[in-house]
């Protein structure tokens, strides 16, 4: 409700004679079954996105809110008209909802979007000397990477610290500008000097200052993404090394420090292959059961909904079906943790959804073939 109140009305607010017109229809026309519905100002702005269950009951409860305050009153106050789609089942109707509000990012959902989820992401930003960051959610409006998403902020930060500090890569702030050796004809503009300790500790290359090469950095970049896709454990071996010879020397206490480092990467190796780990699982062909025999069949793989179609009545769409399930599931894909912003709300939906209702598995099959020949 707090974040409800930050929406701000931007418009006259709709008339008690358009509501009663808005229910009218509602009640005229609105079927209780599964579907997702837009309220849709007078401008045309889409305003707000639900999904529903039970339509016709849905929509008739804002109309019943009991203050000006109430999310149904406030959503109200903008729109002009109400649109829906029916749709076969209320796991359709999740999926509508997740991507029309993507699509058109309406204020009154942006607003309710109520961050409290307590996981983070790894992001890879962009331009010159690119570096890893942890954030609490992927930006809507930029190209960067995205690893994740996991549990414990602060642990997957700890552990990010250690790779960069292997990997000598920068931590520093976005606009901190960059300056590297093979950039000489700059560097007459540029300071002599780092911008912080770590490139005379040798944690960085120090790209600010003529430390390294594009190329060198590059390289080292390279091996950090090689490491979050799970497919090269160096820095991992890299502190392994250093810990042995330490304690070789019997420099016992950098040798804990060391083993410390180590354990803080391979707790975050864990966690990325847990997360790769739900990723492969949620592959599958789930069929659901829909309104009026309507029933589904949804070709998901790695946690996003890739196709869907009718369950086939007959031999032609039974054909049809193991088509799709072939061009859905044929392809090779590489195993990794790297997501891009766009499937990432998709994936928790989806692993959200299989968490809550775990018979649902039961409607899944790992068998693309078994189950379109089934069908
Ligand atoms: S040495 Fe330079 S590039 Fe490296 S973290 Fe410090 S300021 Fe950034």
């Amino acid at each position: 409700m707090r974040a409800m109140s930050k929406v701000k009305l931007l418009r006259p607010p709709t008339s008690d004679t358009q509501l009663r017109v808005m229910r009218g229809h509602v009640r005229e026309h609105a079927l209780d079954r599964p579907a997702v519905y837009q309220m849709i100002a007078a401008d045309g702005e889409i305003v707000y996105v639900g999904k529903s269950k039970q339509l016709r009951s849905r929509l008739l409860s804002y109309f019943r809110a009991a203050f000006p305050e109430d999310k149904g009153a406030r959503i109200l106050r903008e729109a002009e008209r109400i649109e829906w789609t029916y749709v076969p089942n209320e796991f359709g109707a999740l999926l509508n909802e997740l991507r029309l509000i993507k699509r058109y990012r309406p204020r009154f959902n942006v607003a309710m979007k109520y961050d409290g989820r307590n996981y983070c992401f790894i992001k890879l930003t962009r331009g010159p000397a690119p570096k890893l960051v942890v954030v609490r959610g992927p930006g809507s409006d930029d190209n960067a990477l995205y690893y994740g998403p996991f549990m414990g902020a602060m642990g997957v930060g700890e552990a990010l610290r250690e790779l960069n500090d292997v990997l000598g890569l920068r931590d520093c702030a976005a606009d901190q500008r960059m300056h590297f050796a093979d950039q000489p004809e700059l560097f007459d503009t540029f300071p002599r000097t780092p911008g912080c300790i770590r490139f005379e500790v040798r944690k960085c290359l120090g790209p600010c200052v003529g430390g390294c090469t594009v190329q060198q950095y590059d390289e080292r970049l390279f091996l950090a993404r090689a490491f979050l896709d799970g497919v090269d454990d160096g820095p991992i071996e890299r502190l392994r090394d250093d810990m042995e010879d330490a304690s070789e020397r019997l420099e016992y206490e950098r040798a804990a420090a060391l083993r410390d480092k180590m354990r803080r990467l391979e707790a975050l190796r864990g966690q990325f292959a847990r997360l790769r780990f739900a990723v492969e699982n949620l592959s599958f062909v789930y069929t659901v059961p829909g309104f009026d025999g309507a029933d589904r069949v949804y070709l998901i793989r790695r946690g996003l909904v890739r196709a869907e179609a009718a369950v086939p009545k007959t031999m032609d769409e039974a054909a049809a079906l193991m088509r799709l399930i072939d061009d859905v599931f044929s392809p090779v894909e590489r195993a990794t943790t790297q997501i891009p912003t766009h499937e990432i709300d998709e994936l928790l939906l989806l692993s959200s959804w299989f968490r809550r209702f775990p018979d649902e598995l039961h409607r899944t099959s790992a068998s693309p073939a078994a189950v379109a020949a089934a069908s």
